[in-house]
């Protein structure tokens, strides 16, 4: 078990000593692959679904990192496994901690062909003071050019497996001890409650629903009761609006949606996601309103980030509110975070506030999360792979985002 590591923040090693694992890790399989690895190492038919039931304990509820602790296992099967297999997780490169217990980690994994550079995403952790949010990668870079968005100026590279989508969780809990009897931390925010992670939002880089199976076989994973067990209506997953896999999104997984809107008219939404142009928003609220499960007590969250004097006058608030209407919705204002090179700015706190005002004033709660003031920016939406510290801007800003009720 890892312990917790809070003050050198780990150092970042130089990519040329990478070295690739030489075995495959059993961390990151769904139940069905699990059994079919037993039955290629010799497990009978009639005694996988049990051995599963015990991997799975091991490995997803205790967070074990070595076969020999595996108690419940034979001893040979556990010598057969630890031949064959290991129990490891993404390698962790970077770990930043600030101030308030917000991490970040920058996480290594290998290249897809034999030879190819590995690549690197990051993982962000929000502890709030009843809540603990991870913030999880999908893709490595993305295939859409937001023009407000810093990971849609980056190359897309590839799409993250279902492995490394859970191996993301698993380093979270590693590193925070959230594993029975672990250690937790004892600096910054450390949530109430038996979990410090205890929500999960898709909004690290990528657009989930472009690597739709291995996000729905990991949250999946990350959702068994018998194993990770973070509650489905604890999960939330944030797409650009690729409306064709919005159904099989609520249908296969079942997980809180939100939707990156940003705009109430398809000339300027047009700009800022241009995938609109080829789901414009009509068609993106009506796959909304058709969401499987979407009621009063399962809305869907309309992310609108903030753009000074592009998307933030009071006539866009009215709109945005009169375009809703009908569709069981919570609304949640994200603070531009600038980045280098970006060429917008972040609205004024003040219109921020009267934008908030008329969201509010229709009846939904809280729109933006204002408790710490202008403090409150950051984004997951641009997640890089440059190791520098969070800025209070940043960290407050993920804080916005750490949405869910
Ligand atoms: N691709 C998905 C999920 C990742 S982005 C999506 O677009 O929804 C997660 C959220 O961060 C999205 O709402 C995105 O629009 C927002 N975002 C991206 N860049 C941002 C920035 N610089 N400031 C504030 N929010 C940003
Ligand atoms: Fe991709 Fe989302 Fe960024 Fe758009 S906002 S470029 S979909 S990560």
């Amino acid at each position: 078990m890892t312990t917790l590591d809070i003050s050198p923040s780990v150092e970042k090693t130089p990519l040329e000593r990478y070295v690739p694992p030489d075995k495959p890790s059993l961390v990151g399989l769904t139940r069905a692959q699990l059994g079919a690895l037993l039955g290629a190492v010799g497990v009978p038919e009639a005694q996988r679904k049990m051995r599963v039931q015990q991997l799975w304990h091991w490995i997803y509820f205790r967070g074990l990192t070595s076969f020999d602790d595996m108690t419940s296992v034979s001893k040979e099967l556990r010598a057969e496994l630890a031949q064959r297999f290991t129990l490891d997780r993404p390698e962790v490169v970077a770990e930043q901690i600030s101030i308030d217990g917000t991490r970040k980690w920058l996480l290594r994994l290998p290249g897809e062909t034999q030879g190819e550079r590995p690549h690197e995403v990051e993982c962000v952790y929000i502890p709030d003071t009843d809540r603990g949010t991870l913030c999880v990668s999908s893709q490595v870079g993305c295939t859409l050019t937001c023009s407000f968005c810093h990971t849609g100026t980056q190359r897309f590279v590839r799409n993250l497996t279902a492995e490394e989508i859970v191996g993301q969780v698993m380093v979270a809990r590693d590193r925070l001890g959230d594993w029975p009897g672990a250690a937790r931390p004892t600096d910054g925010i450390v949530p109430t409650g038996d979990r410090c992670v205890s929500n999960i939002v898709m909004m690290g880089m990528g657009e989930p629903l472009y690597n739709l199976d291995a996000v729905r076989d990991a949250l999946l994973i990350v959702a068994d009761g018998d194993g990770i067990a973070i509650s489905k209506r604890r999960i939330t997953l944030s797409t650009s609006g690729v409306v064709p896999n919005i159904e099989r999104a609520g249908a296969e997984i079942g997980c809180m949606l939100a939707v990156s809107l940003h705009a109430v008219r398809d000339d300027l939404r047009n700009e800022l996601v241009p995938l609109n142009r080829k789901y414009p928003i009509a068609q993106l609220l009506e796959a909304c309103r058709n969401y499987p499960g979407v009621s009063n007590a399962k809305r869907i969250t309309f992310e609108y980030v903030m753009l000074k004097d592009i998307n933030d006058s009071i006539d866009d608030a009215k709109a945005l509110v009169r375009l809703l209407k009908g569709i069981p919705a919570k609304i949640n204002l994200i603070p531009f975070n600038p980045w280098p090179g970006s060429k917008y700015e972040c609205s004024d706190w003040e219109q921020i506030e009267k934008f908030s005002q008329v969201v509010f004033d229709a009846g939904y709660a809280s729109p933006v999360r204002t408790p710490r003031g202008r403090d409150i920016l950051a984004a997951c939406g641009q997640l890089k792979s440059a190791s520098e510290k969070l800025s209070a801007r940043e960290r407050m800003a993920l804080r916005a985002m750490a949405m869910t009720d």
